[in-house]
């Protein structure tokens, strides 16, 4: 008997702890795949000039000058840098490791708040992206500026209007961080296309992304629950001679265990498949005071938080800021 059961112990299953390592492992994959999978290259990236940076002469002299200013009253009045670059094409690069790239290199935004926008378009590759700093992906998220692209800039790029298409998506992107500082909106250049109307928060989208990302370490959890249980239900069930889990066991008190005295429980296991049956009596052990002694010395220390001291900056560089691979991305 005892020999079986060790055997069954060893072949029968796959050790616990390892299937539990393994799960976790791969829920871990699955969820940073997208952060995991970053290539390397080597890019040389054009220095700025100012806000509105077109390597590629397409922009007008006259639209250049008013995205301009927008930006640069954006950074007067709310201390947020929106940078423009127009390149030719990606060099290899996505789209996406091109514009952190650029991001980091030209520091938009403020060192300590990480307030920069960055919106990128690649002429000839036809892909345009909208980066969004650290400090500001709460109030850009990736959804939202992917609206902005959608409909505010890929609809006129698509017309061959790069003036209009770039200067009406700082437009859209100012009037976020605008919104959120109770500041007056600006107009659009035309009346060309709607201006985004979809609130982020709105969408079922969003409302998915919440749910899974508040889910998913209860889902963990109710999987290694699950197996847990499962394994030992299996155990408790399996059969000692035909080895099915089709044991039936039926339990029957005799005297219940107190803090004083162990109990006795009849235990009759029967076998649905092959007809194998077993009896038997059990001692319940002594119930246990639960004897809790909390020395409950917490230390209590805070990490203190990085306080840089980032100079301000003069009106024609960038702040220093960092973005975090927020934002979004569309082709024309
Ligand atoms: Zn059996």
């Amino acid at each position: 008997m005892l020999i079986k059961n060790k055997n069954i112990r060893i072949t029968g299953l796959i050790p616990f702890h390892i299937l539990i390592i393994f799960i976790s492992i791969l829920v871990i994959l699955i969820y940073f795949t997208g952060c995991a999978s970053a290539k390397k290259y080597t890019l040389d990236f054009p220095d700025y000039n100012g806000y509105v940076n077109d390597y590629t002469d397409t922009l007008s002299a006259e639209w250049k000058t008013k995205t301009e200013n927008l930006a640069q009253a954006v950074r007067e009045e709310t201390s947020c840098e929106i940078a423009v670059a127009v390149i030719d094409e990606l060099g290899g690069a996505t789209i996406e490791e091109y514009a952190a790239g650029l991001f980091a290199k030209w520091g938009i935004g403020k060192k300590d708040k990480d307030n920069g926008v960055l919106l990128l378009v690649a002429l000839k590759d036809k892909q345009l992206r909208i980066e969004v700093g650290y400090g500001l992906e709460a109030i850009i998220p990736d959804l939202r500026a992917k609206d902005i692209i959608d409909d505010v800039i890929t609809p006129r790029f698509k017309n061959s209007d790069y003036d209009s298409g770039v200067y009406n998506g700082v437009v859209a992107i100012a009037n976020i961080i605008y919104e959120e500082q109770d500041k007056n909106l600006l107009p659009y250049s035309d009346n060309f296309i709607n201006q985004p109307k979809r609130e982020f928060s709105d969408t079922p989208a969003f409302a998915a992304l919440i749910i899974l990302a508040t889910l998913l370490p209860w889902i963990v959890f109710a999987l290694i629950f699950l197996i847990s249980f499962l394994r030992s239900y299996i155990k408790k069930h399996r059969c000692p001679r035909c080895k099915k889990i089709a044991l039936v066991i039926k339990t029957k008190i005799l005297s219940s265990p107190t803090y004083e005295s162990s109990g006795r429980a009849h235990v009759e296991k029967f076998c649905r498949k092959c007809g194998y049956a077993e009896k038997s009596t059990i001692t319940l052990p002594i119930l246990k005071k639960s004897s809790y002694s909390g020395s409950g010395s917490y230390g209590s220390s805070f990490s203190s938080g990085s306080s840089s001291s980032g100079s301000s900056g003069s009106s024609s560089s960038f702040g220093g800021g960092s973005s975090g691979g927020g934002g979004a991305s569309g082709r024309w």
